[in-house]
């Protein structure tokens, strides 16, 4: 885990990025904003389902990690109000149910992507990097995809 937050390996913008975490579990919650601020992030906790959905929806966040099974109001509702209010914000639910249903559920309700609970963190620190390359940066990924593709043939052999 030391060797993944080094700050070589980070990515330059993920400097000033900002994630919510909304996770009743105390120590999974503690062991997320511990493993993500070392990596680098700046990271706001919501301990049950209204405070996560309040932050969810006030404030500005680069993604929101959001565990399903939540006290009052549930990761899926939290979900849904974000989408509903045309929020784009990337959404990485977690979830201790390993069935088909439920991941299909939280993609159809408009999140892009999950982890089945117990997790390793360089699982999601994967994912969350991936997330964030994905929607922060469209123009870099296409420029470097063309730079490969505009390659001269003799340097790929
Ligand atoms: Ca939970």
């Amino acid at each position: 885990m030391a060797a993944l937050a080094s700050p070589q390996q980070r990515l330059e913008t993920e400097r000033d990025m900002r994630l919510l975490v909304v996770e009743d579990e105390i120590k999974t919650a503690d062991y997320l904003r511990q493993g993500l601020t070392e990596a680098g992030f700046q990271v706001s906790l919501a301990r049950n389902g209204l405070d996560g959905h309040h932050l969810a929806m006030t404030e500005s966040f680069d993604l929101v990690i959001l565990d399903v099974m939540l006290p009052d109001v549930d990761g899926w509702r939290i979900l849904q109000s974000l989408r509903e209010a045309k929020n784009a914000t990337p959404v990485l639910f977690l979830t201790a149910r390993d069935s088909v249903d439920d991941r299909v559920k939280g993609l159809e309700l408009g999140a892009d992507d999950y982890l089945i609970k117990p997790f390793a963190f360089v699982e999601v620190l994967a994912r969350v990097r991936s997330l964030l390359r994905r929607t922060q940066a469209p123009s870099t990924q296409e420029a470097v995809s063309y730079t490969h593709l505009t390659l001269p043939t003799s340097d790929l052999v």
